[in-house]
């Protein structure tokens, strides 16, 4: 593989994700984690926005600590299109040679990055959940988990660049807004002809899924296998509308048909941290806690005391998942009532 100078390469950007004219929650995310890790390096955080008639997004990006926006702008970048972006993006990073890429881990994200990195020639880790940069040779530490969550690497792309990343949206702390704040716009001189882009965008049709924000809940209420049947999942819905949360579920919930992957949570599924998770009939897999664990205050309902969930639990209760939710929903009632 060729070799790049890697002290032509400085600063780092973040992939401003955008549907229809809307930054998608983890580029906020990136921009949160990008600013710890300029910091340590004493380095710029950058963003790169692509599409048609987005220049509104360019303020909201500086408010989240942007310092300079690298912006692709052209009618034929109206739809996402894998070949399209990737051609923009690549030839934008080959210009302004960044030293760090970050990209979320969403599916533009996950379709994107590759193909970037493969005609960059770089390294890429997927699906990180945490980053560092090594304090003796500057260098970004990639962490993710490996081997159905068993193990977590840590992975270092030494001699090419950028050291590219897709991250696990929901996992870094949010950047904080700062509307005050301002960067310094760069307009990317496009070379995109449309015989570039050999995919045809006909339809986008929102699926139901939009409609389940597991990462932007305060509150989830999750179901798991001991509910028994996709009935039980009613219970969860009535203690999850009782308390302005969502439905979540684990994997074999959504294995066994009871309810739609969008609800899943852990490491195949979303990750979350809410201000409260309460977890009903679920064992605590550690795939499924991987998604969870970091949530403010977690209450278990099992009943099997020795369930590996009570470890992460901050409030357990030993019994019937049948018996102790209508019992809180009833003192829900008599607290509004
Ligand atoms: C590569 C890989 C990725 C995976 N990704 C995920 C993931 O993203 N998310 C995920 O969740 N899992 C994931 N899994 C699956 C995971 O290993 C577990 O199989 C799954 O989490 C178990 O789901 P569960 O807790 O609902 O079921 P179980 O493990 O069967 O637990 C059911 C629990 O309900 C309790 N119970 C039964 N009846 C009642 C009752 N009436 N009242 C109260 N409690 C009751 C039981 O005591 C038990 O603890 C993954 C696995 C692999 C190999």
């Amino acid at each position: 593989m060729e070799k790049v100078d890697i002290s032509n390469y400085k600063d780092i950007w973040v992939y401003a994700e955008q549907r229809q004219g809307k930054l998608s929650p983890v580029v906020i995310e990136l921009l949160g984690e990008g600013r710890k890790l300029a910091d340590v390096k004493g380095i710029k955080l950058n963003a790169i926005l692509v599409g048609n008639d987005v220049g509104h997004l360019v303020d909201e990006l500086y408010s989240y600590g942007a310092e300079t926006v690298y912006f692709c702008q052209d009618s034929k970048l109206e739809n996402y299109t894998t070949d399209g972006y990737s051609k923009v993006v690549c030839d934008a990073i080959n210009e302004f040679k960044p030293e760090i890429f970050l990209i979320g881990a969403t599916h533009i994200g996950r379709d994107m990055a590759p193909r970037i990195a493969s005609r960059l020639n770089t390294g890429l880790t997927a699906d990180c959940t945490k980053l560092e940069i090594d304090e003796e040779d500057g260098k970004i530490k990639q962490t993710r988990p490996a081997f159905g969550g068993n193990i977590m690497a840590t992975i270092i792309c030494p001699e090419n660049r950028p050291q590219m990343s897709t991250v696990r949206p929901g996992v870094m702390d949010k950047a904080i807004k700062n509307p005050d704040h301002k960067g310094e716009l760069v307009k990317v001189n496009l070379d995109l002809k449309a015989s570039d882009i050999r995919t045809e965008v006909k339809e986008i049709i929102k699926s139901e899924k939009d409609l389940v924000s597991l990462t932007d809940a305060e509150v989830i209420v999750s179901g798991g296998i001991g509910l028994g049947t996709q009935e039980g999942f009613k219970l969860i819905e009535q203690l999850a509308e009782k308390l302005n949360g969502v439905v979540g579920s684990s994997r074999a919930a959504v294995d066994a048909g009871w309810i739609d992957h969008s609800h899943q949570v852990g490491q195949t599924g979303t990750t979350v941290k809410p201000k409260l998770y309460i977890a009903c009939g679920i064992s605590g897999a550690i795939q499924h806690l991987a998604g969870m664990s970091d949530s403010d205050t977690i209450v278990a309902i099992n009943k099997n005391p020795d369930a590996p969930i009570f470890q992460v639990a901050d409030y357990g209760l030993v019994g019937d998942l049948y018996d102790i939710i209508p019992q809180i929903i009833e003192e829900l009632e008599n607290i509004e009532g």
